[in-house]
């Protein structure tokens, strides 16, 4: 086996484990194929938040395994990330194409078990999760060269009653300060300039550590790193959005005025029943807070509609709190009931259309509230990290401090530094501008 692909399903967490698994394949020799057709293994990491993400994958391998069974080409197929972790061995004896099964905590393992398939070995199945894999220096190939996922974390202790995150991804463990300062230090040696600390809850960051630390400290010891200009992280939760995060946030140059805090409802009773243990007026305070310390700061938030028992009057709270806090954007999702959660078993489970009207109508809402926050910064200059030509092609392109897109015309070898763009117009998902002399 020489060469591989891998196809990524679901959030950053999961990107970044594909660089992993990557690195992991490149160091023993195998070659990345742009397609699957060119591939002899093909990963698949998948994602099982929700019911649609676990559909997209079933589907995906139903493409594959044609090609496997038409062609009897000997591509090897895995299957790794959180599906992997909830089915195990079923994907085995369910599905026959499937040749290695490897759950998120096992991917140091990932070499190990292609030795073993290689030359019609056995099928491998790899889910016990090791519990040292925070410890481990897993190497990531990146193909970036500006912007870096740096785990901070793994796992998450706070099962709120939707979510299969705990189940799947295991109890909350740190990695250790010393071993993320070093990645860090290391992406800024290869040129790397900005770097997202990923984890479920970064504010708890450090719990359990021999050496304790917390996530501002973590951010102040980043912050002192020669090349790294920009520092963001996710996820937050509001009940931990400390004031010395806020702090952070506010004193840090290099730590960027942008948070996502998902506040998932804005009903007091259905955040109880989601055991979120914060009350909408909670997080209404603490982004007073923010404002108040760091009054540029860029919001964003994830909301789910159309959980069990959500009535009229509980959505119309959740209408109600993203007019008060005017996010400047939004992920928003229907409640997708998930196995093993605690939300299965409540009363009141609601029919998909009127989740899909619910979802309809917060998308509306924000869509005015993005555009009028969007044109809030026509006429100010905003620092962009520059990442290369548009997509479109004919401008740059690059981010604000608040992880908003700008397009500007201006010469390419900006590409990776620093540049002061005046915003001229403003649409729902990007800015434009113009360079400053
Ligand atoms: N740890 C993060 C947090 O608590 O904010 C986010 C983790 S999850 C990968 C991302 C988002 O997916 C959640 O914030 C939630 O809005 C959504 N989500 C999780 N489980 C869901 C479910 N069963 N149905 C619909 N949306 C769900
Ligand atoms: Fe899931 Fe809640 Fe943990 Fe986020 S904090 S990963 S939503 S259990």
């Amino acid at each position: 086996m020489k060469s591989f692909h891998i196809i990524t399903f679901g959030c950053q967490m999961n990107e970044h484990d594909s660089e992993r698994m990557s690195g992991i394949l490149q160091s023993q020799g195998l070659v990345p194929a742009a397609s699957v057709e060119d591939a002899e293994m093909v990963i698949l990491n998948t994602c099982s938040i929700r019911e649609k993400a676990e559909q997209k994958f079933y589907s995906e391998l139903g493409r594959l395994a044609h090609l496997k069974g038409r062609d009897g080409k000997r591509i090897t197929i895995a299957v790794a990330g959180c599906i992997a972790q909830q089915e195990g061995k079923k994907l085995l004896s369910r599905t026959p194409s499937v040749d290695l099964v490897i759950g998120p905590s096992d991917i140091a393992r990932l070499s190990v078990m292609v030795e073993q398939r290689k030359d019609g070995g056995r099928r491998v199945v790899e889910t016990g999760g090791d519990p040292e894999y925070h410890h481990k220096l897993v190497p990531a190939a990146r193909t970036d060269g500006l912007k870096a996922w740096v785990s901070i974390m793994y796992g998450c202790d706070n099962f709120c009653t939707y979510c299969v995150v705990p189940y799947l991804r295991g109890r909350e463990r740190s990695r250790p300060l010393r071993d993320i300062v070093a990645e860090v230090r290391g992406l800024a040696d290869c040129g790397y300039r900005e770097i997202t600390f990923l984890g479920q809850n970064v504010n708890s960051y450090g719990k359990g550590l021999e050496d304790s630390c917390s996530f501002p400290e973590l951010l102040r010891q980043v912050q002192d790193i020669d090349g790294i200009e920009r520092i963001r992280f996710v996820t937050s939760h509001p009940r931990d959005l400390s004031d010395g995060l806020i702090g952070a946030i506010r004193d840090l140059p290099k730590v960027c005025e942008s948070i996502h805090l998902p506040v998932q409802s804005g009903s007091d009773r259905v955040l109880v029943s989601m055991n979120r243990r914060y009350t909408s007026d909670e997080y209404r305070k603490k982004v007073l807070q923010l404002r108040d310390a760091v009054p540029s700061v860029s919001l964003t938030t994830d909301i789910i509609v159309g959980f069990p028992g959500e009535t009229n009057e509980d959505f119309a709270m959740t209408l109600q709190i993203l007019r008060d806090v005017q996010f400047d954007t939004i992920f928003a999702f229907k409640y997708s009931k998930r196995p093993n959660t605690r939300a299965l078993d409540l009363p009141g489970h609601l029919q998909e259309q009127v989740k899909e009207e619910r979802l309809e109508q917060v998308f509306a809402l924000q869509k005015e509230i993005t555009l009028r926050k969007n044109r809030q910064h026509v006429g100010s200059v905003q620092e962009v990290l520059v990442e290369g030509e548009s997509r479109k092609g004919g401008t740059l392109t690059g981010r604000t401090r608040g992880n908003m897109a700008v397009n500007f015309a201006g010469p390419r070898h900006l590409k990776g530094s620093l540049a002061k763009v005046r915003i001229t117009s403003a649409g729902p998902n990007s800015l434009s501008g113009e360079l400053c002399a």
